[in-house]
This record gives structure tokens, C-alpha cells and sequence, in this order.
């Protein structure tokens, strides 16, 4: 969401002539978007923060704004702590950001803007025109709702990020059109919870938004994130069979695999219907790709409790898995709660899990060996790689994709099918697995797929 909410950033700041720099050295402007999920996403910021004093001394007009989740949650405290900061901005400040810093500019005053509105219409006219980029992405996320409204009792989310608000299909539809004639062939959509979308203000459901996705020429895949088991329906599960862009994957968040702790987190879903949502996922949608977030150490959490998320990690053999610490967030109210779990207890747990979840994935990767998969191709990875062939004086370039099921493939552009020049980013590319590691596998392509390769202006997708 802060990748989707940084291009914003760089789209409505274009008009008042700021451009996108890699070096700080060079910048006007600082803008640092942060994260609160977690603390130490939180720390990051302060001690980024620190590291940009000297700077700002030796440049006392360069403007350092900071927004997101950690500006709209510590506010005033920001400038209380780092002195040289001029801007604070909320998350639901940043269609007021050129005027912000316009004032600052002629002002040299420092502000701190955290309010938050509850009004979706005034982000719209920012997202409609894509960013103009020199190397066009293959992969984009659209955000298609803000805020949440579940307050899970260890989350920050709905209290920084306000209540939860859908975006307008049509205008959803008309950001991915014009993602699309950018090069964009993947869309993630975006929001806390997407099985609410539209409910609230009743626009379409979730699985209509996605069928009119579906109908984009040019786009060759709809992904989504995150669905909560809660809400999953039935709708959705057809989805995955109706829709032949929508990816055979779901990232479904469980947390935990104990009841107990499933309620004291205020889920509102049960072990028993996170497996028939589970079973009802693989019944429909054979081959579907699942995967999960896992918290280990919440307030209270027995060592019988998290056995039990040991043992739905065995049942249900996710694909992969995000597993995090438990982290006391401000204004969530876990933080209260008492039984907190040691860190070092915390962290045993997570490395045990972690080390059972990397037997599903290896084996899951390992089962693919040998099958022929179709990739999106991505761009190239970072490898250069020697050429086996001994006549030749090549270093073959390694290029780097995901399956349907969101697995990373690397695969060598070989002579014998593809040409050597051939630019690949952003096409389908049929590769036959050879090897399965723990986080990625390897491949050789067995062919272009000739339909999907017929698209106008290939040359500008170049790597
Ligand atoms: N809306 C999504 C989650 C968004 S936050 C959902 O409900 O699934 C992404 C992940 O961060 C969560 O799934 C959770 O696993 C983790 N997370 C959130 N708050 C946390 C905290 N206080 N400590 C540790 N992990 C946390
Ligand atoms: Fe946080 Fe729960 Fe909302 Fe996800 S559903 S953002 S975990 S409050």
C-alpha cells in the first residue's frame, strides 16, 4: 500500500515541478513514507530520520516531509524529536501535499497535517493518469479501498488509516486501462480486507470489480490482497474458475491456528472454518496456490497454542507463509493485554516455525520440477550467468518471472528457442522447471506464447 501511496506522492508533486532523484545529495525535497505495522518498522523511520540532521545542516532548504502511517500515529512528536523535519503529514493528507510544501517553500514555517476525512472522491483525480516512466513496469498495485474497519486487537491499520472507503469500479477500471497502455500486463488490487469492497457504499461486489477487471484488453493478470477469512465467499471461489485472469493464488491471512488466541485477536473466524474455507479453495480451484500471514508470540499465547498453529501449518501445507513477532502497537489493544510473550520466546517460535513452513515450500517447489509453467516475465534478474556451452563465448542473460501460483522463476533466454536479442519483459514465456530451491526455481524456456506475444509497441516494454 505505501508503494501504491509513494507513486501517488510522485504523481501529484509533478505538477509543481518535483521529479524523482536517487540521490539525496542532489534532492530539494525528502519525502520518507513510513510504516507503524510493526515496531521495528517503526524505529527504521527515527533512526532514517536522524541520519538526514547532517544533511539538512548542510543544505538548511531542503524541505524533509514525512508521511504515512507513522506520521499520522506520532504526529506533533515527529518535529519533537527530529528538529530538522519541516512537514508531517497523515495518510489521508497527501492530496493537500503541493500546497504543504508550496507553503513551506515561501514560508519556511514547518506544519503538521494528520487530519483525517472520510471523503474517497478527492483521491481520484490523482490515481486516473499513470506515472510517465522511462523503464515501464510489467507489475502494478492499485489500491481499491483504504482503511479498515475489523480492528483486530493487535493492529495499528484501522486507527491510522482510518475507516475503510471503496474506491469508485469506474474510476478502479480506469487507472488499470491506463496502467495498461504503460506496459503494466499485472495489477495487484489493493485493500484490508477486499471482501468488503463496495458494501458500504454500495457499488459493485468484490468478484463483479473483478470480472470487469478481467474484461481489460492488454491486462494478462488480476491478483489480489488481502482477503480476510472471515468474509471469503463463495462468489470469490467461483471467481477463480469465471474469471482466466484472475491468478490461481490467495494470500489468506490465518494468524494464528488456536481458537483461544484467534478470538482474543477479535478475528472473528475459527481453526474449523479457516480449513472448510481451505478445503472448499482446493475442492474449486485445484492447484490453487495458498498463503499466509502468521503472528507468533501474541499476549498469551501458550506453548499448547502454538502447537496448534504448528499443526494447521502441517494440515493445511501452505505455499509460503509471512510469519512476524507479535509487536505491542500504540492504540491497539493488545498492547494492554497482560501475559506478554519474552522476546527471546518469540523468537525461538518464529525461527521453529519458520523452519517447518520451509519443508512445505521446498517440497511444494519441488513437485513443480519437471512441469511446464507459463511466467510473466518481469525484467531481468540480477544474475548474469556462464553459458554451458563451451563453443560459446556468451554469458547468458537470466531472466526472472512468476507462475500463475506467484513462484519465482529464473530462466535462461537460450538460443535454441528464443532469440538472443529477443526482449522478454512483460511477456508470457512457457518454461519447463529444472530445479526447485527454497524461494525460487529454475527454468528453460520452451516457447513464447504466440498469442500473448502479438502486442503493439513491444520494443518500449525493453529492460
Ligand atoms: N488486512 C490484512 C493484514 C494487514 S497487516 C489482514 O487482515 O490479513 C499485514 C500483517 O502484519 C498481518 O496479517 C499480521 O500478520 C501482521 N501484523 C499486523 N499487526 C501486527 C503486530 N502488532 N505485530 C506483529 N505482526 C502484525
Ligand atoms: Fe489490521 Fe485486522 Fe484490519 Fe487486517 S483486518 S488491517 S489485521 S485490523
Amino acid at each position: 500500500m505505501n508503494v501504491y501511496d509513494s507513486e501517488q506522492i510522485e504523481k501529484i508533486l509533478a505538477p509543481s515541478g518535483y521529479k524523482m532523484n536517487s540521490s539525496f545529495e542532489v534532492a530539494d525535497l525528502i519525502i520518507v513514507n513510513t510504516c507503524a505495522i510493526r515496531e521495528k518498522a517503526e524505529q527504521k523511520v527515527f533512526s532514517f530520520l536522524g541520519r538526514l540532521a547532517g544533511l539538512k545542516r548542510r543544505k538548511p532548504n531542503l524541505i524533509i516531509g514525512v508521511g504515512g502511517c507513522v506520521a499520522q500515529q506520532e504526529g506533533d512528536k515527529i518535529m519533537e524529536r527530529m528538529p530538522h523535519v519541516d512537514l508531517v503529514f497523515g495518510t489521508h493528507a497527501i492530496l493537500r501535499l503541493p500546497y504543504l510544501i508550496e507553503r513551506i517553500e515561501s514560508e519556511r514555517c514547518s506544519i503538521v497535517d494528520v487530519e483525517m476525512s472520510e471523503i474517497i472522491e478527492e483521491f481520484e483525480s490523482i490515481t486516473e493518469s499513470p506515472l510517465d516512466r522511462i523503464d515501464p513496469k510489467v507489475t502494478s498495485f492499485v489500491t481499491i479501498m483504504r482503511g479498515c474497519d475489523n480492528f483486530c486487537t493487535y493492529c495499528v491499520v484501522p486507527h491510522v488509516r482510518g475507516r475503510e472507503t471503496s474506491r469508485f469500479p469506474e474510476s478502479i477500471v480506469g487507472e488499470v486501462r491506463g496502467l495498461v497502455k504503460t506496459g503494466v500486463r499485472e495489477v495487484t488490487l489493493l485493500g484490508q480486507n477486499v471482501n468488503s469492497y463496495g458494501k458500504k457504499e454500495n457499488l459493485n461486489s468484490f468478484p463483479q470489480l473483478l470480472a470487469r477487471v478481467n474484461e481489460i484488453d492488454g491486462l494478462f493478470r488480476i491478483r489480489f490482497t488481502t482477503s480476510h477469512p472471515k468474509d471469503l465467499s463463495d462468489d470469490l471461489i467461483s471467481a477463480f474458475k469465471d474469471l482466466d485472469k484472475l491468478c490461481n493464488h490467495i494470500h489468506l491471512p490465518v494468524q494464528s491456528g488456536s481458537n483461544r488466541i484467534l478470538k482474543r485477536m477479535n478475528r472473528k473466524y475459527n481453526r474449523e472454518l479457516y480449513l472448510e474455507k481451505i478445503g472448499k479453495l482446493r475442492n474449486n480451484c485445484p492447484g490453487i496456490a495458498i498463503t499466509s500471514d502468521i503472528i507468533v508470540g501474541f499476549p498469551g499465547e501458550t506453548r499448547a497454542d502454538f502447537e496448534e498453529t504448528l499443526n494447521l501449518i502441517k494440515e493445511v501445507e501452505f505455499d509460503s507463509i509471512f510469519a512476524f513477532k507479535y509487536s505491542d502497537r500504540p492504540n491497539a489493544p493488545a498492547a494492554r493485554f497482560a501475559n506478554k510473550i519474552t522476546e527471546q520466546e518469540k523468537k525461538d517460535r518464529l525461527q521453529t516455525l519458520l523452519n517447518l513452513q520451509e519443508y512445505f515450500t521446498t517440497k511444494k517447489n519441488r513437485v513443480l520440477v519437471g512441469s511446464n509453467e507459463l511466467l510473466l516475465v518481469e525484467g531481468l534478474s540480477k544474475k548474469k550467468v556462464d553459458s554451458d556451452d563451451a563453443q560459446s563465448k556468451y554469458q547468458y542473460v537470466q531472466w526472472t518471472g512468476r507462475t500463475e501460483t506467484n513462484k519465482v522463476v529464473n530462466f535462461i533466454q537460450s538460443e535454441a528457442t528464443i532469440p538472443r536479442d529477443r526482449i522478454l519483459k512483460g511477456k508470457i514465456v512457457n518454461v519447463k522447471i529444472e530445479k526447485a530451491y527454497s524461494h525460487s526455481l529454475l527454468g528453460k524456456p520452451a516457447q513464447v506464447e504466440p498469442t500473448l506475444f502479438t502486442l503493439k509497441g513491444e520494443q518500449s516494454y525493453a529492460a
